[in-house]
């Protein structure tokens, strides 16, 4: 598998997150270092424990963060990587986003660059799936706000004006035969997912909503692609459809 889009703005998060380990590091010493003493006092087998559970937990995190440097830079796929992108996703996303928002990232940049190294753990996966069990979520704001037909409850009454990238993407859908659909927020975008049980994702949005979403799914893998906002958020919103399917033909079987 070999995408040619957003994985480019990875550094950010990645330098974040190496901060973000190495600063967790220094606290579990420092903790370590105050209470060390009380623990000899109360128990030394107590002690000698705490301190291998601290030694396996910063082996961890080192062996996390040259894991997650080796699949960015290289893209191979690596045995143990779903357990390292599980803690990656799971503890180290909260913490980075903190440590970036006192660095004064912005919020946007912070899950822009998320976005990116999650699709470079993605294309180091080189797994090809059939058609039906790959998913293409759209977010609603894709549709032309002019357009009055209903293309969340039936995505095929489309009729391709061309007014927006909705026609293209339900055709392209319609060509490889894989399922698409319209989320208008979280609780459909759930259900839609249950439904179809989708092996992969592709989805469109925002930063805010794929990085929720990605969180929400795992370990379902999702590729995502942030939609371009030239009207401002959540209005008339756009994405590059031949990126897309470039993807999509890297991905099927
Ligand atoms: S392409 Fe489809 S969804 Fe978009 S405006 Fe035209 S008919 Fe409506």
């Amino acid at each position: 598998m070999d995408f040619e889009i957003n994985t480019k703005g990875k550094k950010l998060f990645l330098v974040l997150s190496t901060i973000t380990l190495f600063l967790m590091m220094i606290i579990t010493t420092l903790l370590w270092w105050f209470i060390s003493p009380r623990l000899h006092e109360i128990n030394e087998i107590l002690a000698n424990l705490a301190l291998n559970a601290l030694r396996i937990f910063y082996l961890m995190l080192i062996c996390g963060t040259v894991l997650v440097y080796l699949t960015s830079y290289t893209g191979k796929n690596f045995l143990i990587l779903r357990f390292f992108i599980r803690v990656f996703i799971r503890i180290l996303y909260p913490v980075t986003f903190l440590l970036g928002r006192i660095f004064r990232f912005s919020k946007e940049q912070i899950r822009e660059s998320f976005v990116h190294v999650n699709n470079s753990f993605i294309k180091s996966l080189k797994k090809k799936f059939k058609p039906s069990e790959l998913l293409i979520l759209l977010p609603h704001c894709l549709q032309n706000t002019e357009c009055e037909i209903r293309i969340t409850i039936d995505i095929n009454k489309c009729i391709n004006c061309g007014k927006c990238n909705i026609g293209s993407l339900a055709e392209i859908a319609d060509k490889y035969k894989i399922p698409i659909a319209i989320a208008t927020g979280g609780t459909l975008a759930r259900k839609i997912i249950i439904e179809n049980k989708p092996k992969f994702i592709i989805a469109v949005a925002c930063d805010r909503d794929l990085v929720e979403g990605m969180h929400e799914v795992f370990p379902i893998p999702v590729y995502g692609v942030l939609n371009e906002r030239p009207y401002g958020p959540c209005v008339n919103t756009k994405v590059n459809v031949a990126n897309i399917e470039l993807a999509l033909k890297k991905i099927l079987v």
